[in-house]
C-alpha cells in the first residue's frame, strides 16, 4: 500500500502564499516599468535563436526552484513586442488590465467547471450577467438576448457563421452564399471554409470611397445569385475594420438583410465596446438590428488576450446549432434558468470565463472604461488633426474609431508617382519604428501603401502619441 507523502503538487497554505508573492512581485515590477521599455526591445543580450533554442528544452526529471523559473520567464517575456506598454500602435493593441489577470488567477486556482450551469450555478449566473450586459446594454439587442464567451473574435465569428448556416440553410449547404466587404476581417472567410461553405460562395463586395461596404453592389449580387439558383443566407457587416476602423452602414445593411431574409451578423470585434461612449454609440447606430454580434473584450475592453464574445438576438438558435449530449454527463443535472455554455459554443471543459470580465467591470465601474475609450477617441482626433497639417502627408479618412491611416502624398497623378510615394511611405514607416520607440505597422488599401497608427492600449496617453507625432512630422519635413 502507498503511504501518503506530501506531494509538491499540493503545497501547504504558507507555501501557496509565498509562491503567489513571488509571482506578483515580479509582475508588479514588470508592469510598473512597461512604459520605460521601448515597444520593441532590441537590447536583450541573448536575443534571437540562442534564446528561443534554450526555451525549446524538454522538461527535467527533477524539480527546479520557482525563483529560477520566474527569472527565465521574465527573460522570455522581455524578448517580445511590448504589448503591455503604451507605445504599441500596431494591429489592435490590447494592453491587458491587471484586475482581469487577478480574476483569472482566482478562477484558475479554484478551478470551477465553466460550461455546465448545474456544476457552478452562481458563477454561471455571473458569466450570464456579463453576456446579457454585452448583448442588451452594449449592443442594444432585445430582452432575452445573450451569448457565449469565446477565446477571441475569430471563434465568435465561427460560431456566428455556423449558427446562421444552421438556421438558414439546414443541412443542404452546397448552394449557400454569404456576403462580406473587401475590408472584412479574414477570420470570416476562414470560418466559412471551416464551416463547409465553398470559398467561391464567399462573395467579397467592393467598398465605397470611405472603405465601407457598397450596399447597392451587395443587393445586386444577392439578386443575381438568387437568379442563378444559389441560396444567399448571411450578410456580414463590420463595425470597425481592422485596417482603418471604418464602420459599415449598419442600419442600411440590416434593412437589406431583413428584406432578403439573410442572417445579419456584425463583426464588432474592434468597434463594439466603443458603444460605451456617446460617439461610439452614434457611429455604430443600427447595430441593434443584428442577429448576432462579435465582440472582443481583449481589444476595446482592454482585457488580456484570450477573451472574445458572441452575442445573439435569439440564444435558442445558438443552442440549436451547437447542442450535443453525452451519456457521461447524465448525472450533472440541468438548470432551468441558466444556460449550459457547452450548448452555446464549441467547447466542453473550460474555465468559467465570466470572472475575468465581471471583476474589472464591478471593481472599476463602467465609467472607468468609458473614460478610457473617450480618451482614445480624442487621441485619434488629435493624430488626425496634427498629421493633416503636414503638407507632405495625405490623411484620407477621419477616424471613426482610434486608427488613423496616412501616407506620403504622391507628387503628381499616375502610377509612377504612386510607386515613388509608396516607397517613401515605407521609408517613413521604418524611421518611425527606429526612432519613435514605438511599433507601428503599414497596410495596403486599394494597392496603396499606408501607415496606420492605432491607439487602443489603455496605457497609451497623449505624451506617448506626441512622441510618435514628433518623429513623423520631423521625418516628413526632410523627405
Ligand atoms: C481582431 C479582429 C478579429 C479577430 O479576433 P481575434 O480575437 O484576433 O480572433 C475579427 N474581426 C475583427 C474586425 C477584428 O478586428
Amino acid at each position: 500500500m502507498n503511504i501518503h507523502r506530501p506531494s509538491p503538487l499540493e503545497p501547504d497554505r504558507a507555501t501557496m502564499v509565498d509562491m503567489a508573492n513571488m509571482v506578483t512581485q515580479q509582475v508588479a515590477t514588470f508592469l510598473s516599468t512597461a512604459h520605460l521599455r521601448p515597444a520593441h526591445d532590441r537590447t536583450v543580450p541573448d536575443a534571437g535563436e540562442k534564446l528561443t533554442d534554450s526555451f525549446l528544452a524538454r522538461p527535467p526529471e527533477n524539480s527546479t526552484p520557482l525563483e529560477a523559473l520566474l527569472d527565465r520567464l521574465g527573460t522570455a517575456a522581455e524578448s517580445a513586442i511590448e504589448t503591455a506598454g503604451p507605445r504599441l500602435m500596431a494591429a489592435l493593441p490590447g494592453g491587458g488590465i491587471y484586475s482581469s489577470a487577478l480574476a483569472e488567477f482566482f478562477t484558475r486556482a479554484l478551478n470551477r467547471y465553466g460550461t455546465l450551469a448545474a456544476a457552478a450555478p452562481a458563477l454561471t449566473a455571473l458569466e450570464e450577467s456579463v453576456l446579457r450586459w454585452m448583448a442588451q446594454d452594449v449592443c442594444g439587442l432585445p430582452q432575452g438576448s445573450s451569448g457565449v464567451l469565446t477565446t477571441g473574435g475569430s471563434m465568435a465569428n465561427l460560431s456566428a457563421l455556423v449558427t446562421a448556416r444552421h438556421d438558414r440553410l439546414g443541412e443542404d449547404i452546397g448552394r449557400g452564399t454569404l456576403y462580406v466587404s473587401e475590408q472584412a476581417h479574414y477570420s470570416v472567410a476562414k470560418a466559412a471554409r471551416i464551416a463547409g461553405i465553398r470559398q467561391q460562395n464567399v462573395r467579397v463586395i467592393p467598398v465605397t470611397g470611405n472603405l465601407t461596404m457598397d450596399l447597392r453592389a451587395a443587393a445586386e449580387r444577392i439578386r443575381t445569385d438568387r437568379e442563378a439558383g444559389l441560396r444567399p443566407f448571411l450578410l456580414v457587416a463590420t463595425a470597425g475594420t481592422t485596417d482603418t476602423g471604418a464602420i459599415d452602414p449598419l442600419a442600411d445593411a440590416g434593412a437589406l438583410a431583413e428584406r432578403e431574409g439573410l442572417w445579419f451578423h456584425v463583426d464588432a470585434a474592434y468597434g463594439g465596446f466603443f458603444r460605451l461612449t456617446a460617439r461610439g454609440r452614434e457611429r455604430t447606430a443600427g447595430l441593434e438590428s443584428a442577429d448576432s454580434v462579435t465582440l472582443d473584450p481583449h481589444k476595446a475592453l482592454f482585457l488580456p488576450f484570450g477573451t472574445g464574445a458572441l452575442v445573439v438576438r435569439e440564444p435558442a438558435l445558438l443552442h440549436a446549432a451547437h447542442e450535443g449530449s453525452a451519456t457521461a454527463l447524465q448525472d450533472v443535472g440541468e438548470s432551468d434558468v441558466l444556460p449550459d455554455y457547452a450548448q452555446r459554443g464549441i467547447e466542453l471543459s473550460r474555465e468559467n470565463r465570466g470572472v475575468r470580465v465581471w471583476l474589472p467591470l464591478h471593481l472599476h465601474g463602467l465609467s472607468a472604461f468609458r473614460d478610457a475609450l473617450d480618451e482614445k477617441l480624442d487621441l485619434a482626433d488629435h493624430i488626425h488633426g496634427t498629421l493633416s497639417t503636414v503638407p507632405r502627408l495625405d490623411v484620407p479618412w477621419r477616424p471613426e474609431l482610434t486608427t488613423v491611416a496616412f501616407a506620403v502624398r504622391p507628387e503628381g497623378p499616375g502610377a509612377t508617382a504612386q510607386r515613388t510615394a509608396d516607397a517613401a511611405t515605407r521609408r517613413l514607416l521604418e524611421r518611425i519604428n527606429s526612432e519613435g520607440g514605438a511599433v507601428v505597422h503599414g497596410t495596403t488599401v486599394a494597392e496603396r501603401q499606408l501607415i496606420r497608427l492605432c491607439v487602443l492600449a489603455h496605457r497609451t496617453h497623449k505624451e506617448h502619441v506626441d512622441d510618435v507625432l514628433r518623429v513623423i512630422t520631423a521625418a516628413a519635413t526632410d523627405l
